[in-house]
């Protein structure tokens, strides 16, 4: 299911452009138009999900995909040693912007702890 004024989306049906690191048919992963970090890459499922708040048990599968295609991004860009962040925010307090369930991938600098 899609949402029409979703911004994600509109990425997805490639009406907004994006740098693209990675694609498959369940996926897509970008570069942050905002990077907070040398790496700063954005992972969605092609399928729009709101937030965690709204994951089904049949989704648990897309999820674990969506942290295998996170292992090869950091394996290619060369961050899997040095380390990085995966990050989903959901709702108001937890910082969440675009409601299309997403996750920042960060690294190439030494990143703060707890995040503010
Ligand atoms: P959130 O704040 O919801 O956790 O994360 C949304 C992220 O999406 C932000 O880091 C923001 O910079 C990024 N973003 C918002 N709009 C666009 C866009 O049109 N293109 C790209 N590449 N990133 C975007
Ligand atoms: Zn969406």
């Amino acid at each position: 299911m899609e949402k029409e004024e979703c911004i994600f989306c509109k990425i997805i049906k490639k009406q907004i452009p994006c740098d693209m690191v990675y694609e498959d048919d369940k996926v897509i992963a970008f570069n942050d138009i905002s990077p907070e970090a040398p790496v700063h890459v954005i992972i969605i499922p092609r399928q729009h999900i709101n937030n965690v708040n709204s994951l089904n048990q049949d989704e648990a599968e897309l999820i674990g995909h969506i942290f295998m295609v996170a292992k090869k991004i950091v394996k290619t860009l060369g961050i899997d040693e040095t380390g990085y962040r995966i990050v989903s925010n959901s709702g108001k307090q937890g910082g969440q912007t675009v409601e299309h369930l997403h996750f920042h991938l960060l690294g190439g600098r030494m990143l703060k702890w707890p995040p503010g």
